[in-house]
């Protein structure tokens, strides 16, 4: 059988005017402010009266270590999503907004897949409100404001070749990561090595789905630690007199975007940090704005669960104030089945027993998760070619660990694929059985943080770091930096920092390479391993198949 590709189906949409969507959260034609007809932004009016209401209940959406064989994390959001007002109840979703570079590159899309999909998805995963613009703009406000210091004298005695703050833009540009600037001659200031990240790995991204509000934006945007001197004594952002102007060009980007699914239920799609250098969520604005609206708010986290829902957990609830009710982890059997050692040119074919031996690495998960105190629901997200021996196989390893699979066909069928989802989900966050707490207190050592995230999440036997990095762990404690939370930054793609050890490795250490504050996000960000913070294309980029067709339509996106 064939299917419709995301776009296809997309492009299919019968989409309700925003407004409409709007009112199902109560939200008046007033307090929205449309970017066309099918987006909207919502007030910072509304959103500040509507912090006098109760919290609905907060339902994260995660997964085991992703694999090529795909997860499907924000289909399911979405599908979980249209299932849970499928059968009545009054629920809404936030995800992260799209990174453009990365469209151009290798195929995927950030606004779910099939039949459970975020329209427009076109404008979504490409300028979408213009969000991440203004970050770009805001981040290199500052750059420039560095330089420009600098350049007319430079009274903050910066150190310029401890210039830490880069340059961004949102393109998977490898030419760009190490440049030297102010070449040219005295007009041009003084040439020194810089270099570019992509915008989604920039500080102010990170910022801003953190801050509570615009005061608290620009507080946090004034921290951002930018260079040192040569007494090694940091430079603010605040120094150099940024932060207003850099509010100034993100004051609407802080506001929530509203879309819908393809079944017209309401989505705030905002923000979107890296999830190894930062910490992979949506905004902490669109997620508590959405407890007040809907009586159910599904969302996700970037990677796997020992990444994205770890930061989720310590750095995003614990900084916000919010906990989750239940966590659905999103397993496939194809990705059971790589984690059991198959190859993926053979995952058409039934392996029952490397499903039962992939399985492993769920179950690590599930047990890393009710670590939090939260109770978990396996969401089998149904592959066509998924056969039922093999579903059976991973229920039945699910129930061995005290906890529930439940089949979810939203890719196929949209809501009505993920009403029994929906059903046991709701039912458990109903429960109260949560009682969510971070697996750390603010007020532990930095570096027991970390042994504490390493032994806990990724079961690894001891974290190695050298002298110069406990040394400067200690030097941030001193400095007042010792309550923020870890963010770390290694491979997605095992509990381990060596990305080909799938499934549940044991005995392994996690060698700490490099460590860097960012006191403007108010977290402390442990490297392990190679990090990448501008992505280059590859050798065929999908940008050689993105083009307008005869009807004017896009063509070639995901
Ligand atoms: P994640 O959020 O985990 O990165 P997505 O939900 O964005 O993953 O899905 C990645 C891709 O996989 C999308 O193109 C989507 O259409 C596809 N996909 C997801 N679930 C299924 C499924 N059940 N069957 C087929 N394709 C799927
Ligand atoms: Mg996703």
């Amino acid at each position: 059988m064939a299917f419709r590709t995301d776009i296809e189906i997309a492009r299919e949409a019968v989409k309700k005017p925003i407004q409409e969507i709007g009112a199902k959260l109560g939200i008046s034609s007033d307090d929205l402010v449309p970017y066309g007809h099918d987006k909207a932004k919502v007030s910072a009016e509304f959103i500040a009266q509507a912090r006098s209401k109760t919290d609905g209940k907060l339902i994260l959406v995660t997964a085991i270590n992703p694999t090529p064989a795909g997860e499907g994390k924000t289909t399911t959001t979405v599908g979980l999503g249209d299932g849970l007002n499928r059968i009545g109840k009054k629920a809404m979703i936030c995800i992260r907004e799209a990174s453009l570079g990365p469209c151009f590159g290798m195929k995927g899309g950030a606004a779910g897949g099939g039949m459970a999909q975020v329209v427009p998805m076109e404008d979504i995963n490409l300028h979408f409100t213009g969000d991440f613009h203004a970050i770009t703009s805001a981040h290199n406000l500052l750059s420039a404001m560095i330089d420009n210091h600098i350049y007319w004298g430079n009274e903050l005695r910066i150190d310029q070749r401890r210039v830490v703050w880069r340059r961004v833009m949102d393109m998977n540009d490898r030419a760009l990561r190490d440049i030297v600037t102010s070449l040219g001659g005295v007009a041009n200031g003084f040439p020194r090595q810089a270099g570019f990240d992509i915008t989604v790995a920039s500080e102010v991204m990170a910022i801003l789905c953190l801050a509570s509000d615009l005061d608290d934006l620009q507080k946090r945007l004034g921290d951002i630690i930018v260079a040192y001197r040569r007494d090694r004594s940091p430079v603010y952002a605040r120094d150099i007199k940024a932060d207003g102007a850099m509010t100034v060009l993100l004051k609407d980007a802080m506001q929530p975007n509203l879309v819908q699914t393809l079944e017209h239920n309401p989505a705030f799609v905002h923000g979107g940090p890296f999830a190894n250098i930062a910490h992979g969520c949506n905004s902490v604005v669109a997620t508590t704005t959405a407890l007040k609206l809907a009586d159910y708010v599904v969302t996700e986290a970037g990677f796997g669960a020992d990444l994205g829902a770890e930061k989720f957990m310590n750095i995003k609830c614990r900084k916000a104030g919010i906990a989750p009710s239940v966590v659905v982890l999103v397993a496939t059997v194809r990705a059971m089945k790589m984690n059991g050692g198959v190859a993926k040119a053979d995952l058409g074919a039934e392996n029952v027993e490397a499903v039962n031996k992939g399985c492993a690495n769920l179950g690590r998960h599930i047990e890393n998760l009710k670590g939090f105190g939260v109770p978990v629901v396996v969401a089998i997200n149904h592959f066509v070619t998924d056969t039922d021996a093999e579903i059976e196989a991973v229920k039945a390893y699910v129930r061995g660990q005290g906890a529930e699979a439940i089949l979810s066909r939203h890719w196929e069928l949209g809501g009505k694929g993920a009403e029994d989802l929906a059903k046991r989900v709701a039912e458990v966050a109903d429960s109260g059985v949560a009682s969510f707490s971070p697996i750390y207190p603010d007020d532990m050592g930095l570096l027991d943080k970390i042994k504490t995230i390493a032994s806990r999440i990724y079961r690894a036997d001891e974290v190695l770091a050298d002298k110069s990095v406990r040394d400067q762990l200690k030097q941030w404690e001193e400095a007042g930096y010792g309550h923020l939370p870890i963010c770390m930054a290694k491979t997605q793609y095992s509990f381990s920092t060596d990305p080909n050890r799938r499934g549940a490795p044991n005995g392994h250490s996690v060698p700490v390479r490099e460590v860097r504050l960012s006191a403007g996000a108010g977290f402390v960000v442990v490297i392990c391993g190679e990090i990448m913070t501008m992505p280059g294309l590859p050798r065929v980029p999908s940008s050689e198949a993105i083009m307008l067709n005869d009807q004017g339509q896009i063509d070639g996106l995901f």
